[in-house]
Order: C-alpha cells, then sequence, then structure tokens
C-alpha cells in the first residue's frame, strides 16, 4: 500500500510517499528554519503562509520523485495534531482537498505518532510493544508503545521539553535558533564536569522530568558570570548542560524500563540526533542488557515519511477520517483522532 503523507504541524512543509509503513519511495522536506532564525523562535503566522505557498509545489516534487501520478497512490494521510493550529490547517485542508478530488481515503496521524514511528523505517524488525522516550522540541514523554495504535504515556516534563530547553540554553549562550545542535558540536568540544548544574528533583511520578529549573540555571550563569566581566567557555557550559539533561533523561528512562519490564527500547524526536544522548543510551542499554533503537538521523527531525509510515498502520486499525477531520493544537498520544469513521472493506 502506497501513502502520500504530509506535514506541516511546525516549520517544515514536508511531503513523503511510503510503501506499507517502512519503505520511503520519496521524500521531501521545505525547512523555514532559516527565516525563523531571524526571530529567535517560530513565528506562527509566517509558518502557516509558508505552508500555504510550498504545499503545492512539495506535493509535486515528491510524485515526480517516485515517479507516480496521484491515481497510483493509495490513501492521503496527513498530520492533524499536535502543533501550530495555523500550519496544522494548511496541512488538514489541503490533504482533504487531495482525498476528495482522488477519492482516496484520507488518514489522520498524530505528529508524535509519526516521531515513533520514524523507526519502523529505519529498523525494518522493530514491532511493539517496546518502551519510547519521545524528545522532541515540544514533548518530552516516556511511552508504553502497546501495539502500532495504542499508548500509554508514563512520564512526562512538567514544564519545559527536552528540545525546549536545549533551545532556550542554547540562546543564552548566544547560538542561534534552534540551538540544540549548536550544544551538541561545541559539547564535544568541552569538559561536561566544568559547571555544576542543578539535577531538579519531580516529587509524584519517578518518570516525570522538569527541565525548567536547569534552564534558568544556565541563563543565570551567563548573566551572573557576564555581569562580573568574566567570560564563560561555551564549550564547557555546553558540555556540562547537555551532560546533565542526558543523565536525567537515560536515568528516568531505565527505570521505567525496570519497573515495566520492557527490554525493547526505542527513542524518538528531534533531540534523539543528539550524539551525548545516543552515547549515553547506548551505554545504559548495553549495562541493563537492553536493545536500543534509534531513528536515523536523517529522519529524527520533522519529515513527512515518519507520518507515512504511521499511517500504515493507523489504516490497518481502521482509522480513516471523513472531510470534517480538523486540526487540532493538542490531543494526548493515546486518544483516538477525531472524525475517523471505520473503513468498509
Ligand atoms: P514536537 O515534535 O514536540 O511537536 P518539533 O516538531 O518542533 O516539536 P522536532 O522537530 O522533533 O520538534 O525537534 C526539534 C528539536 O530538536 C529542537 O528543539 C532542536 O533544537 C532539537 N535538536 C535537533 N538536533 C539536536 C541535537 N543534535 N541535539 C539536541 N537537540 C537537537
Ligand atoms: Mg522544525
Ligand atoms: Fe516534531
Amino acid at each position: 500500500m502506497k501513502i502520500l503523507a504530509i506535514e506541516s504541524s511546525c516549520d517544515e512543509t514536508a511531503t513523503a510517499i511510503v510503501e506499507d509503513g517502512r519503505e520511503v519511495l520519496a521524500s521531501v522536506i521545505n525547512s523555514q528554519v532559516a527565516e525563523h532564525q531571524k526571530y529567535g523562535g517560530v513565528v506562527p503566522e509566517i509558518a502557516s503562509r509558508r505552508h500555504a505557498e510550498n504545499i503545492v509545489e512539495i506535493t509535486e516534487k515528491v510524485l515526480a520523485d517516485a515517479n507516480m501520478s496521484l491515481s497510483e497512490v493509495d490513501a492521503i494521510a496527513v498530520t492533524y495534531a499536535p502543533g501550530l493550529i495555523g500550519a496544522l490547517l494548511v496541512g488538514v485542508n489541503f490533504a482533504k482537498g487531495l482525498s476528495l478530488a482522488s477519492g482516496k481515503p484520507l488518514i489522520p496521524v498524530h505528529h508524535i505518532r509519526g516521531h515513533i514511528a520514524a523507526n519502523y523505517i529505519t529498523h525494518p524488525d522493530l514491532k511493539p510493544p517496546f518502551l519510547c522516550l519521545v524528545v522532541s522540541g515540544g514533548h518530552s514523554h516516556i511511552i508504553e508503545v502497546k501495539d502500532y495504535t495504542e499508548f500509554k504515556t508514563i512520564g512526562k516534563t512538567r514544564d519545559d521539553a527536552a528540545g525546549e530547553a536545549f533551545d532556550k540554553a542554547a540562546r543564552s549562550m548566544g547560538f542561534c535558533y534552534p540551538g540544540g545542535i549548536y550544544i551538541d558540536k561545541a559539547a564535544q568540544l568541552g569538559n561536561p564536569k566544568a559547571y555544576k548544574l542543578p539535577i531538579p528533583h519531580v516529587d509524584g511520578s519517578p518518570y516525570d522530568f522538569s527541565f525548567s529549573g536547569l534552564k534558568t540555571a544556565v541563563i543565570n550563569l551567563v548573566h551572573n558570570t557576564t555581569q562580573k566581566g568574566e567570560t564563560i567557555d561555551n564549550n564547557d557550559l555546553a558540555a556540562s548542560f547537555q551532560h546533565t539533561v542526558c543523565k536525567i533523561l537515560t536515568d528516568k528512562l531505565m527505570l521505567a524500563a525496570e519497573h515495566s519490564g520492557y527490554k525493547n527500547i526505542v527513542v524518538a524526536g528531534g533531540v534523539s540526533a543528539n550524539s551525548g544522548l545516543r552515547a549515553s543510551l547506548q551505554a545504559a542499554c548495553k549495562s541493563h542488557g537492553y536493545r536500543l533503537y534509534l531513528p536515523a538521523l536523517s529522519l529524527c527531525g520533522d519529515n513527512a515519511a515518519m507520518i507515512g509510515a504511521q499511517a500504515y498502520y493507523e489504516y490497518l486499525c481502521g482509522n480513516v477520517a471523513d472531510l470534517s477531520l480538523n486540526g487540532c493544537a493538542s490531543v494526548p498520544i493515546g486518544d483516538a483522532a477525531p472524525c475517523l469513521h471505520k473503513k468498509v472493506d
């Protein structure tokens, strides 16, 4: 089954054609990051406008790259949630138009389910159940993936997401948006023990995260040091910050794995590209005897291939939407998409 997938939840307009959830026939990503960099973050109105301007062209391009016409596609998939509402609406309405014009089924896909499904493309042998750490710009979740469309969140951030903490800490160090990758690069040249940063304690759930105190500690350290006329060693601070974030993520994930009994551990989302996190999880999983699955670097950030991969399993489960499908800014990963009707075989 060949699915044409569309992603427009944030600042990447992306299309892909994916076969049977695992094989990417073509994938196109149009990133707006250079434009949003000027403002230090994503400007929602600009994001929506650029999606509207780009979506037709990149849909034509993905079909041309796969050497296919729309009539040869079996279904249309689209990210319907979560994300910036104006950005989501561009993709959702475009996908509804394509579905109506072509008569092909419309499959709504949750963006975070998509991030997890990036691993189905990278690892053809990976199947649920497994335990997944989702670390992205807006999410830091520990999720039990019981089946392809069955999810239980057992831990999440109480405040900032991991990616958000990376980006805000990076900003205070003078790096441009999105700063996660610059911290990663600088950290490779620094000493992770140079600055002592707080490891937050979260009351209640042992699997919940909190990154805002750590982020504020970095911002205060930069301000106080520069006010005294002293200089911060950015490489050392990046290394210390990254080491602390990776330790928090790794320790909580290992604790959750121990308690829940999962032996297969999966990581998803933009921050899964981080070299320190990959190394720290590799070492921890090796010592615990767990198998670790990491997405290919090209599939960590936002893309439509991951949406096409998850869409296949949504379709198999009967999750097809009608034309009343709407974009939603926020939907828990375990919830069913609105406007579903069971497909008639
Ligand atoms: P969400 O998926 O939660 O809706 P999003 O789509 O904006 O949010 P992603 O595209 O999954 O998020 O990830 C982007 C985040 O990943 C940014 O915060 C970015 O800084 C971070 N990131 C990307 N590469 C790295 C890296 N090498 N090290 C750390 N962070 C990184
Ligand atoms: Mg992005
Ligand atoms: Fe994302």
